[in-house]
């Protein structure tokens, strides 16, 4: 069945930038492809440094009325932005999954219900925040007060699109902030519909801009922008590393949610079924292109065939095909030169003598979906502990699964990596769960679960998977400067 009831803005997309929609001054523009088809749906602006400047200029112009406008009128916008979201929720989910290729029930299910989300969070978490005060000795008085910044500039991946860019727009504009974003190149229709949504809602023009095209062009001139105080950045560890060089000299605020090669480690005395159950979605879940995505799986020795067999037959389930049909649980990759990537890491695992225990090729999918960038979900076994393949980010429907000995192997096989993002330990032992958790170097730990995600808590990476922590509190600390004022009697 496909569902093609709801309406999706096809087409050319245009710039957002002081409450109108625009065209890059160059007039270029960038194809968008559908990932599953292989057909150009569409165009957005190709902008640089003048698009982006005039954004900059207009975020500028709005900020002194928007930093005094009020707690309670901008949570008022941001609660009508998220009503908005969700009765445009089956057209912006269509429009997600024509980017990125992920199942329309993936959409529905958790990316736009959470873009919602996250504005009425931070709408609520405006209206409750507090400073802190200190009564010192002497007639001392200290207290803090928080200010916005002025511009943020937030630059998003493709992999969670209005998902991972309302996470950056709710915080930086609850606290009175203006914004610059630059969504991906890939998938940037939910975000020209966000700014539709700005303009029916009253957002007072010039708060928040849309400024489309590539990373290098637009997201370079944003990130050096002198005006330009904030930069939240989530993509690739790379793209984090040369954006951090640029921006050291000018002192910005810098966030960076990066890559990650997480673990889940499985103990014997776990519930085997359930952590089978979802470790295949921690494995395939969004095509394995979420950051979070569980790609090695570390499994007791003692249970390691009994776990294999009961992941073997979970991962059968899955449904590889068109995203729209709403039986799908696989879709497309984003590209098909990232299929391709992801196809070469199961050739190097191959070439170096590990088994392919489920998928390990390209589905064969009628006509229109033959030439889109597929790959069936992939488990792999007996992968050396020093390939490439258990090191790096691959970001696809990919996963190993390797035996250990004991809980000190199990620690050390799961910290053996660059990044430090997120791990899953499944045990019912929970001495031995406050102990591994405590052990890895990560920045978040699921106990028994996975991408189970509480708004207010601390999120962010350990080592090559970032810098710095948003949610909750640490966004709204991360969006303000912190003054500190100190009174005597
Ligand atoms: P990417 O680094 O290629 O691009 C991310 C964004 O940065 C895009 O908007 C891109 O246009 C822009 N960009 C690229 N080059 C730039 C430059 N020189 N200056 C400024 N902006 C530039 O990443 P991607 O391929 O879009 O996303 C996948 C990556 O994102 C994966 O590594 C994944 O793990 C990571 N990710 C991390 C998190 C997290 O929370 N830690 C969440 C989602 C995705």
């Amino acid at each position: 069945m496909t569902n093609t009831t709801h309406p999706v803005k096809r087409g050319i997309l245009r710039n957002f930038i002081g409450g109108e929609f625009c065209d890059a001054r160059g007039g270029a523009r960038i194809d968008n492809v559908n990932p599953a088809t292989g057909e150009v749906i569409g165009a957005l602006p190709d902008s640089g440094v003048s698009d982006v400047d005039l954004a900059v200029e207009s975020a500028r112009a709005a900020f002194p009325a928007w930093k005094a406008s009020g707690r309670e009128a901008r949570a008022k916008t941001l609660y009508a932005i998220a009503d908005a979201i969700e009765k445009k929720k089956h057209g912006l989910a269509l429009a997600e999954t024509r980017d990125q290729g992920k199942p329309v029930s993936l959409s529905l299910s958790m990316d736009i219900p959470r873009a919602a989300a996250n504005f009425r969070f931070f709408a609520g978490a405006i209206l409750h925040e507090s400073d802190d005060a200190f009564h010192g000795d002497g007639g001392l008085f200290n207290y803090t007060a928080r200010k916005p910044l002025g511009v943020c500039g937030l630059i998003t991946p493709w992999n969670l699109p209005l998902y991972l860019l309302s996470w950056k727009i709710a915080p930086a504009l609850a606290t009175g902030n203006t914004a610059v974003c630059k969504p991906s190149e890939f998938t940037s229709s939910t975000a020209y519909m966000l700014a539709e949504i700005f303009a029916e809602t009253g957002l007072p023009p010039g708060v928040c801009n849309m400024v489309f095209g590539s990373g290098p062009a637009a997201g370079g001139a944003l990130v050096t922008h002198p005006r330009v105080p904030l930069i939240s950045f989530t993509g690739g560890t790379k793209t984090g590393a040369g954006l951090a060089t640029a921006v050291a000299p000018q002192f910005k605020k810098v966030s960076l949610e990066l890559g990650g090669k997480n673990a889940n480690v499985i103990f014997a005395d776990a519930d085997l079924a359930l952590a089978a159950r979802t470790s295949v979605r921690s494995s395939f879940l969004n095509q394995g292109e979420i950051c979070l995505c569980g790609s090695r799986i570390y499994v007791e020795r003692s249970v390691f065939e009994s776990f294999l067999t009961a992941l073997r037959a979970e991962t059968a389930k899955l449904v590889v095909g068109d995203p729209e049909d709403e039986r799908t649980t696989v879709g497309a990759l984003i590209h098909s030169e990232h299929r391709d990537k992801v196809e070469s890491y199961v050739d190097i695992a191959r070439s170096e003598g590990a088994r392919v225990e489920s998928g390990g090729k390209r589905p064969t999918l009628s006509a229109p979906f033959a030439r889109g960038a597929f790959y069936e979900p992939t488990i792999l076994t007996g992968v050396r502990a020093d390939s490439r393949v258990q090191k790096e980010e691959i970001f696809g429907p990919v996963v190993t699964v390797t035996p250990f000995g004991d809980e000190a192997e199990a620690v050390m096989l799961a910290n053996d990596v660059e990044y430090g993002l997120s791990a899953s330990v499944w045990t019912r032992d929970a001495a031995r769960a406050h102990r591994v958790a405590e052990a890895l170097d990560v920045g978040t730990v699921w106990v028994n679960a996975w991408l189970m995600r509480d708004l207010r808590v601390p999120f962010g990476g350990a080592k090559a998977s970032g810098l710095g922590r948003e949610g909750g509190r640490h966004s709204l600390e991360f969006y303000t400067e912190t003054k500190t004022v100190a009174m005597k009697w």
